[in-house]
């Protein structure tokens, strides 16, 4: 078995190739990894191991459609993880989210279907959805995404259709919530405020805090993708949730908590722009259908997470600020 993981330096990604190489997911500890990452400065080659009998890294595009058409054939899966993945960030700029998440995705679907492979996940995001006030999303609830991150994610998913229903790739999709766990970039928010409060700097709160977000960590979120990838069905979108909803407001107060710091050190900032007021995922289908559930509550996840951080100052601090100023 043969598997290609894109965006495999990120922080989910990442995840998912240290469990494979592990021999976490059942049936597949033979798998053989090939892990293809641009190394953005999202993505971190230190994320994976050095070196490892059963990974090999290459450092490249999924834009890279001549080195895509060398590096596909020969592998039996792809588990499609690579993108910007920042919603600050797109609203800065969105070029660069839709030539990786949009055009990078079909660059990518046409070398798998040009060599061969018999399977694919398309990792996607609750996002796509746009915003819900009350209830929560099934798999067809329509897209209505409302950052410029979310509607390149919502055409990657288009692209994915389009390529099981036309070519009969055999494809599925996920959608997951928010995730949280180790090796996550300082810019999403727990690492962001876990690392300030570690360092006795203020965080930057947006609004009121109202802003209802549901958590799944890491780790069950690749469980999730595993058995999707083993057993779910062409043509099907999968959410996969972590059934914890929070405040960001309750979040920080958490945070707060877990690292000793008082409210005082909440500093309110203008909101963000179209920010979604809640996210709700209704995953019944995956835990009816594939017998997912997650296993980490959240308030072990998160101390085990902030735990994670409190160690690693080495990892974050680079991540950070640069290796030359991952000293200061
Ligand atoms: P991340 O930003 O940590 O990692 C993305 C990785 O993709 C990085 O290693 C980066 O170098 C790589 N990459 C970017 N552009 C590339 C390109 N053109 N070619 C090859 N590699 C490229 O993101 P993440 O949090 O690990 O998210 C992984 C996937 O999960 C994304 O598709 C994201 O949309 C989705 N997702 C994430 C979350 C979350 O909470 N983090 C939630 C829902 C969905």
């Amino acid at each position: 078995m043969r598997i290609l993981v894109t965006g495999a330096a990120g922080f989910i990604g990442s995840h998912f190739v240290r469990s494979l190489l592990a021999g976490h997911y059942a049936g597949w500890e033979e798998a053989r990894v090939t892990a293809l990452d641009k190394l953005t400065y999202a993505g971190n080659r230190a994320n994976l191991p050095a070196s490892h009998p059963r990974l090999r890294f290459v450092r490249g595009d999924i834009c890279d459609r001549a080195l895509l058409r060398e590096l596909v054939p020969g592998h039996d899966a792809v588990v499609h993880f690579a993108a910007e993945s920042h919603v600050d960030r797109s609203l800065e700029g969105a070029g660069e989210f839709f030539r990786t998440n949009v055009l990078g995705t079909q660059t990518l679907l046409d070398a798998v279907l040009e060599g061969g492979v018999e399977r694919v996940v398309h990792v996607s995001t609750d996002e796509v959805y746009g915003s819900i006030g009350e209830g929560s999303w099934t798999e067809d609830w329509p897209m209505q995404p409302n950052s410029p991150y979310a509607a390149s994610k919502a055409g990657s998913d288009l692209v994915a259709r389009a390529y099981w229903r036309t070519h009969g790739l055999d494809l599925s999709i996920t959608r997951c919530s928010n995730n949280y766990g180790p090796y996550q970039h300082p810019e999403k928010v727990i690492p962001l405020f876990v690392t300030n409060l570690l360092e006795g700097h203020r965080v930057p709160l947006y609004g009121d805090g109202r802003n209802v977000r549901e958590w799944l960590h890491v780790d069950d979120h690749c469980r999730g993708i595993h058995l999707v990838l083993t057993r779910g069905r062409a043509g099907e979108i999968y959410n996969i949730g972590g059934g914890n909803e929070y405040t960001n407001l309750a979040l920080t107060e958490k945070l707060l908590e877990l690292t000793g710091a008082g409210r005082d050190m909440v500093r309110r900032v203008a909101d963000r722009k179209a920010h979604d007021l809640r996210y709700s995922i209704d995953d019944s289908k995956i835990r009816e259908q594939l017998g997912y559930a997650p296993r980490t509550g959240f308030e072990q996840g998160l101390a085990e997470t902030v735990a994670w951080y409190r160690d690693n100052p080495a990892w974050w601090k680079v991540t950070k600020y640069g290796a030359d100023r991952a000293g200061n």
